[in-house]
């Protein structure tokens, strides 16, 4: 039997590199890929600290990922031994409701590599070999590097939050909360969508250095006063759209707080399960609208290598730090600082 080198989750808190059996692709559809470059989500720290607790022992986690085909099972009829792939860690069925509604994110039959969601979770990417099925596979395009390449699915969700769910128009005036690694490609879909003033909030200076970077035209340090008071003066009239990619519910609370007479506001980086006030009345009065995005689709993800293929947004310009699998402890430590962004695994 082969083995791999993988980093197996076996309890909160305790991951151990160690050599694994290199999966085979024995069921119909299924393909093994080789991992070039994996992404760590904020998602994968949860699971590996105990922050999230949907999580089974002993399993391999990271679902940000970009390979070459390494081997195919029964019935693979797109796909071959050598092709440059892209994964979608969300496998969807293709038939149910959900999926013939183009909602393949809420698929009755979904699995997720490595990652959150589905019910149905595989061992993920932070391993020198993971399987997949080929109905989650998208062509590498030769332009794409493998880091950018393994930045797909979050650019795709940021695509999916902005454009598909809150429909940002060109000219809107818009507010990002949170510009970490997600809030930052946020930043960069609604610059490249035409954004007029386009707001970075955080408490990392270092954050916000580099949203001011990527395209803010604004950037406002809630730790150094009333923010929506220092919102409200760059853009008197108040913002169109307001999009929360910071996780705690005070950020949440702040979005809340942003709107006026027809802004609409997108729940994106809360995961955990705070609660938050809606005044009826102001909420009805203001007309408003309140989306939400998880996870990706396939639409969102073909748009995303269309951005970075024609160079509409380039996503190594958000890594920060690359390290190999054998050192995948020191990248975990590295994000529990305020000093990185995306940080690239590889195998
Ligand atoms: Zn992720
Ligand atoms: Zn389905």
């Amino acid at each position: 039997m082969k083995t791999m080198l993988a980093a197996v989750l076996h309890e909160f808190n305790d991951l151990r590199l160690e050599p694994v059996p290199v999966p085979v692709p024995k069921n119909s559809g299924e393909v093994l890929v080789k991992v070039k470059s994996c992404g760590v989500c904020a998602t994968d720290v949860k699971a590996i600290t105990g922050r999230r607790r949907n999580v089974k022992f002993p399993s391999i986690q990271g679902h940000e990922a970009a390979g070459v085909v390494a081997a195919t099972g029964p019935g693979v009829l797109h796909v071959k031994e050598g092709d440059e792939v892209i994964i979608q860690p969300l496998g969807s069925c293709g038939f149910c409701r959900p999926c013939r509604n183009g909602f393949t994110h809420h698929c009755a039959d979904a699995f997720v590599i490595g990652g959150d969601g589905p019910e149905n979770v595989w061992n993920g990417a932070f391993a020198e070999f993971v399987l997949t099925t080929e109905s989650t596979l998208y062509p590498k395009p030769a332009a794409i590097s493998w880091d950018a390449a393994a930045v797909t699915e979050p650019l795709a969700g940021a695509w999916k939050g902005v454009i598909a769910h809150s429909e940002m128009r060109v000219a809107d005036d818009v507010v990002v909360i949170g510009v970490g690694s997600i809030g930052l490609l946020c930043l960069m879909v609604a610059k490249v969508a035409g954004a007029a003033r386009l707001i970075a909030v955080d408490t990392s200076r270092h954050a916000l250095e580099q949203a001011l970077r990527l395209g803010a035209t604004d950037a406002v340090n809630p730790g150094d006063g009333d923010a929506k008071k220092r919102i409200y003066e760059i853009l008197p009239d108040g913002p169109d759209l307001v999009v929360e990619a910071a996780g705690p519910i005070e950020a949440v609370r702040l979005m809340v707080d942003l709107r006026r007479r027809g802004t609409r506001w997108n729940v994106f980086g809360i995961t955990t399960h705070e609660t938050f006030e809606l005044d009826g009345g102001l909420t009805h009065f203001l007309e408003g609208r309140q989306d939400a995005s998880f996870g990706t689709t396939t639409v969102a993800m073909a748009k995303s290598i269309r951005l970075m293929e024609t160079d509409l947004i380039n996503t190594e310009a958000i890594i920060s730090h690359r390290f190999p699998l054998a050192k995948i402890h020191e990248a975990l430590a590295v994000m529990e600082t305020p000093e990185h962004n995306k940080i690239i695994i590889h195998p």
